[in-house]
């Protein structure tokens, strides 16, 4: 290419290829350079695999979830939204369904099929794919981008586009790379941080019942007597504390208020009656069961592998005989099913986050194009800004809608 491409996209994840493919559709010239030997390798991880491709949520609602970087996510997803990408989607053979919360699969439940599809759009609009080619650096003259600088040498771009993601899970090739890239023009890197992450906690006895789901269960992270958090749903004991959907869900408020204090998850089993009426099932229980040992009675409300564990937080013998069970051991179980508490002691590393937090300030990129503000010609999409959302589809849905926006704005 003797004047250089119209486009270099450096990142063969979804916003890359996204904008990529749009950039082509539009007949620009475009080599999509991507250091690993596929592309898409965090896509597949998606969902385990089966990949929640967006969510069904009104547009105010998806502002809603990026928060601060709601403002700014308006124009791309106006651009692209969920409607769009479906269709996209379907054009290439990919039907997709929603299931609860509006999230969305693909119906083949397979992440594969959704990269293939992107695959496809990058070859019927004739993007060169450039596999195990990792972009040094970014080259510009007068402020104004000239192409890339690769492990092979230099590639000459009138674009770049950097979609090179966020921290988290390195394996896929998700780096960091871009922010250096970015700060070597001025750009402002926003600190980093898991914003999707799981909690380690001082109690120990998690380990017994690792890999035990609670379900149906309220979440509350409280500090200092005050309520951080909520939200209902599953969650999930681990070797070294709690994770699970909840507890995710609300990792990116504790992740804000760590540091001001110790921070206690409490789990409410039965949130949907009070205490009293909680009581009232209690004692029914031990009544009908008074020769059986008060394990029985407990393996009623909590999975029979946390039951013992529960009774030994109340200081009470597994094995004791339900008709044996004093008032006051019966409150403190009452207690404890209503808000068994655990304290963090730390949130697993960005390694294992679903999602960074932080990145590229939006302060200086153009939300109408993704240009940067500071240099003609350089563009960003997906994670490696600073925009996040909760788990339901919202991080895919940015990187779909911002690589869209770029790869429509290239001139
Ligand atoms: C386990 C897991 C499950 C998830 N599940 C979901 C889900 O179901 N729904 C959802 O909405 N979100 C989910 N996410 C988040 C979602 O995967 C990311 O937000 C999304 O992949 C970000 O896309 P991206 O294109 O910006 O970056 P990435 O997908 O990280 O892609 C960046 C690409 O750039 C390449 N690259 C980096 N540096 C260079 C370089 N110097 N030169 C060349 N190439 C480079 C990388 O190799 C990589 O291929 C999940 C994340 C994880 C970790």
């Amino acid at each position: 290419m003797v004047n250089g491409y119209d486009l270099v996209v450096i990142g063969g994840g979804p916003a890359g290829m996204m904008a990529a493919g749009r950039a082509g559709e539009r007949g620009k010239s475009v080599i999509l350079l991507e250091k690993n030997a596929d592309l898409g390798k965090k896509l597949l991880l998606c969902a385990s695999g089966r990949c929640n491709v967006t969510n069904t949520a009104s547009i105010p609602v998806f502002l809603n979830a990026y928060e601060k970087a709601g403002p700014f996510m308006r124009p791309s997803l106006g651009a692209f939204f969920h409607e769009k990408l479906r269709l996209l989607l379907s054009s290439y053979g990919v039907e997709t369904f929603e299931e609860s919360k509006g999230r969305v699969y693909p119906k083949s439940q397979r992440a594969e099929s959704v990269r293939d599809a992107l695959l496809s759009y990058l070859d019927v609009h004739r993007i060169t794919l450039k596999k195990k080619s990792r972009v040094l650096s970014v080259r510009a003259e007068n402020k104004e981008v000239i192409g890339v600088e690769t492990e092979d040498g230099f590639i000459p771009g009138r674009n770049v586009l950097i979609a090179t993601g966020g921290l988290s899970y390195p394996s896929t090739g998700s780096t960091g790379d871009g922010y250096g890239i970015a700060s070597s023009f001025g750009h402002t890197i926003c600190t980093t941080y898991p914003a999707i992450i799981a909690f380690e906690t001082e109690e120990t006895w998690v380990k017994q019942v690792q890999g035990t789901p609670i379900k149906n269960v309220q979440i509350t992270a409280c500090q200092q007597g005050n309520k951080i958090a909520q939200h209902f749903g599953e969650a999930l004991f681990t070797h070294y504390g709690i994770s699970g959907p909840a507890v995710l869900s609300i990792s990116k408020r504790i992740m804000e208020n760590f540091g001001n204090g110790v921070i206690r998850i409490r789990i409410d089993f039965k949130p949907g009656i009070t205490p009293g009426e909680l009581d009232t099932l209690l004692v029914k229980k031990i009544n009908s069961n008074g020769g059986k040992a008060i394990k029985t009675c407990i393996s009623h409300f909590v999975p029979e592998r946390l039951s013992p564990l529960l009774l030994s937080t109340c200081g009470i013998d597994e094995k004791k005989k339900a008709s044996q069970v004093t008032a006051k051991e019966r409150k403190k179980m009452l207690e404890q099913l209503k808000g068994l508490t655990l304290t963090v002691s730390s949130h697993r590393p960005i390694e294992e986050a679903i999602v960074t937090g932080g990145g590229i300030d939006l302060n200086e990129v153009e939300s109408r194009t993704m240009e940067s503000k500071l240099i003609n010609g350089l563009y960003f999409a997906g994670e490696v800004l600073d925009i996040d959302g909760p788990t339901g589809g919202y991080n895919l849905q940015a990187a779909f809608s911002t690589g869209f926006l770029a790869g429509n704005s290239v001139c």
